[in-house]
């Protein structure tokens, strides 16, 4: 039993929270606990059930994804002076974090296939200074990882997963996020499970599991109280939050198996349109979909912006593929990346939410193949 939300008669968001009873059982039970700050059972049990989930050993709740991956470099002792290779085909925040410590994100091209950052440009860009790869299982797909973990330890390089749109994927039948050494997760409000605002910090690493704790709390250790060794963040999340993510990831098995559903609908539907180019799973890839996101090419009839209109005109909400990095202001680079660049004028992402009725498929179908009807 899902909620109604309010929303204009017949409009089709991007994206929808799902939420049921159990998410108002858990956070009315925090609130009447009185634990509503970044204390109390919610917290614990939350990170307990998501490192299970995730199989690793640690996870550490913080206030957002942003703050995650910022506590992942600082966990690793990442400093200015320091290299770190990012894909360009990203959300902004995987490469403000390297900002953040002073170091310097060094851009990648994408794969054709996977949309994910290309384990051959990764070794393009390793330099004397190298000390991490931040890869991205962008879109709910992951990442190529053994040929990035290939390169990881031939050149000795730190691999953090940014897995804030890939809860639950799995590359070769493990769970992203275990893989690489630490991985980062979103629980913003759009994610695959949301805590309104929030974050996860994984790992089977103990000491950057207790790094990243220090770290997100003001760099208090947990034996002397207001003693602080570093200078740390406030980067907790609180109880409330923790509650709605508990109530959410009791059903991330069920919310997965319909953001694959939704896929799959639209790849039916959309599989024989001249000039749409699908999203690819790979062979040892269970993406999770986060977000359904179509290429228009230059066969289709109407450009991708025509089709945008079109679809917004019948209310129905789209997103355009993220710009590549290199191409935005803080970051401005001449160099090319023609992979993420192409992908990113081609690209616009559909609604997704595991709320979407087969009707309403079925319209953002029509709408899109007009052309062919
Ligand atoms: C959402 C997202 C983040 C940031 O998460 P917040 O919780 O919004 O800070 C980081 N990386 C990627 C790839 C994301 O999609």
């Amino acid at each position: 039993m899902g909620m109604r939300y309010n929303r204009k008669k017949g409009f089709i968001p991007i994206a929808q929270p799902n939420f049921g009873v159990e998410e108002l059982i858990f956070v009315t039970d925090a609130l009447k606990s009185g634990w509503v700050s970044s204390q109390g059972k919610y917290i614990d049990e939350f990170e307990k059930s998501f490192a299970r989930f995730c199989g690793t050993r640690y996870a550490v709740s913080v206030a957002n994804g942003t703050a995650a991956l910022h506590l992942a470099l600082l966990s690793l002792g990442i400093k200015p002076g320091d290299e770190v290779i990012v894909p360009t085909l990203t959300f902004i925040a995987t490469v403000n974090a390297v900002k953040y410590v002073g170091a310097k994100p060094v851009f990648a091209d994408s794969e054709k296939s996977n949309w994910c950052i290309d384990p051959q440009e990764i070794e393009k860009k390793i330099t004397r200074r190298t000390r991490a790869i931040i890869i991205v299982h962008l879109y709910g797909h992951p990442a190529d990882m053994d040929p990035i973990l290939k390169i990881a330890h031939k050149y000795n390089l730190y691999v953090i997963e940014d897995a804030a749109e890939a809860h639950g994927a799995e590359y070769k039948g493990r769970k992203v996020g275990s893989i690489g050494g630490i991985g980062v997760f979103s629980f913003y409000g759009n994610k695959i499970i949301t805590t309104g605002e929030g974050g996860m910090l994984v790992s089977n690493n103990k000491d950057i599991a207790r790094k990243a704790r220090l770290f997100k709390n003001h760099g208090m250790g947990h034996k002397k109280k207001y003693w602080h060794k570093v200078i740390g963040y406030n980067y907790r999340m609180t109880n409330l939050q923790a509650a709605l993510g508990l109530a959410q990831l009791r059903k991330i098995k069920r919310s997965i198996t319909r953001k694959r559903e939704v896929a799959a609908s639209y790849s039916h539907a959309l599989s024989n349109i001249k000039g749409i180019t699908l999203p690819k799973e790979a062979p040892w890839a269970k993406s999770v979909f986060w977000m359904y996101c179509i290429l228009v090419e230059d066969n289709f009839g109407i450009t991708k912006n025509a089709l945008m209109q079109r679809l917004k005109t019948s209310a129905i909400e789209t997103r355009p593929i993220f710009y590549p990095i290199h191409k935005m202001p803080p970051y401005r680079n001449k160099r090319r990346f023609p992979v993420a660049e192409a992908l990113s004028q081609k690209g616009i992402c559909l609604p997704s939410s595991v709320t979407l009725k087969k009707d309403d498929i079925e319209r953002i179908v029509r709408v899109i193949t007009r052309n062919y009807v």
